[in-house]
C-alpha cells in the first residue's frame, strides 16, 4: 500500500484546536494514512490519538515539537517514532509544563502593563490541560478586539522583540535531539524556512544540527514557494539529512494549511519514514 504521510499537525494538547481524536479522524477524511501528532513540548495527545487511530486504521507515529535554544534562537525540533514513556523525555515535558506556566504569568503581566486585562484567565480556560502557547495569547487579543488577526498579535505584541515577549529557556538543541534519538526516535529540524536565518546561519545551524545527530529535515511544509522548497532540498542533499513532510496543521479554520494537502517529497530525497520502523 501506498502511504500518504502527514508527520507534523497540533491539537488540543497544545496550540491545536481539534482534539487529538478530532485530528486523526479529519486526517483520516483527508486522505492520509500515515499521521504524527507532534504537539508542542507534549505528547500528552498520543494516547488518545492512537486509539482513533487504532479505529479508523490510521497509521500514528509518536511525535512531539521540541521548542529548543541554539545560539540566542528559537528553533523548532520535530521527535518521530520517539517514546513518550522514556523517562528524561517525559520528566523534560513535565517541566516544559511549569516553564510555559510561568511564562504565561510573564506575558499576562506585560499586557496588563499595556491595560490588556484579564489575559492568564483566558488562557488557560482556552488551554485546559494542554500546553499554554503564544497561539492562545493571540486568540485572546483577537476576541478582545486588540487587533484583527492572529498575525497582528504577533506583530504587535508576542514576536520577538514586541512588548509583551518574554524571552524563555528552552531545552539547548543537543539535549532536545538526545531526547529524542535516546527514547529511539529521529530528529527533525522543523520549518527551516521559517527561521529567517543568513546561508551562512543555516548552514552553522545544519552543522550543529548533523553533529549532535539529527537525522531529517522538513523539506516539505504548508506554504512553502518553489524557491523555498528548492532550497531545502539542497540542505538535505548536502547534510545528508532523510527529508520529512508535515503541514503544520493547527486549527481547520486556516484553509492554507490543512492535514495531508501538501506536495510530494522530491525523488532524489531520501524519505524519513524509512528510518522509523
Ligand atoms: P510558543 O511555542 O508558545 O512560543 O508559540 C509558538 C506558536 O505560535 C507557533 O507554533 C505558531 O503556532 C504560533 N506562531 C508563532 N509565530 C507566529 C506568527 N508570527 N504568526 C502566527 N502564529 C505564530
Ligand atoms: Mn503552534
Ligand atoms: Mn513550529
Ligand atoms: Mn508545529
Amino acid at each position: 500500500m501506498i502511504e500518504r504521510y502527514d508527520l507534523h499537525c497540533h491539537s488540543t494538547a497544545s496550540d491545536g484546536a481539534l482534539t487529538p481524536a478530532e485530528v486523526v479522524q479529519r486526517a483520516a477524511e483527508f486522505g492520509v494514512t500515515a499521521l504524527a501528532l507532534t504537539d508542542h513540548d507534549t505528547t500528552a495527545g498520543l494516547a488518545e490519538a492512537q486509539q482513533q487511530a487504532d479505529s479508523v486504521g490510521l497509521h500514528l507515529i509518536p511525535g512531539i515539537e521540541l521548542s529548543c535554544n541554539w545560539q540566542n534562537k528559537c528553533l523548532h525540533v520535530v521527535g518521530l517514532g520517539i517514546d513518550p514513556s522514556y523517562a528524561p523525555l517525559a520528566n523534560a515535558t513535565h517541566l516544559l509544563q511549569s516553564t510555559r506556566l510561568e511564562r504565561a504569568e510573564k506575558i499576562a503581566f506585560k499586557l496588563e502593563q499595556k491595560r490588556i486585562p484579564g489575559a492568564m484567565l483566558a488562557v488557560k480556560k482556552a488551554a485546559g490541560e494542554g500546553m499554554i502557547t503564544r497561539s492562545h495569547f493571540a486568540d485572546f487579543l483577537l476576541s478582545q478586539n486588540h487587533v484583527s488577526t492572529q498575525q497582528e498579535a504577533f506583530d504587535r505584541y508576542l514576536a520577538k522583540g514586541k512588548s509583551a515577549y518574554v524571552s524563555t529557556t528552552w531545552a539547548e538543541l543537543e539535549v532536545a535531539i538526545n531526547w529524542i534519538t535516546e527514547s529511539g526516535g529521529v530528529a527533525v529540524l522543523a520549518h527551516p524556512m521559517r527561521y529567517k536565518l543568513t546561508a551562512n546561519w543555516m548552514n552553522r545551524l545544519l552543522t550543529a544540527f548533523k553533529e549532535a545527530g539529527g537525522q531529517g529535515i522538513e523539506v516539505i511544509t504548508s506554504r512553502m514557494n518553489p524557491d523555498e522548497l528548492r532550497r531545502v532540498a539542497d540542505f538535505a542533499k548536502r547534510f545528508d539529512l532523510a527529508g520529512s513532510v508535515g503541514s503544520d496543521f493547527h486549527n481547520p479554520a486556516n484553509p492554507w494549511v490543512e492535514l495531508g494537502r501538501l506536495p510530494a517529497l522530491p525523488t532524489h530525497i531520501k524519505p524519513v519514514w524509512e528510518l522509523l520502523n
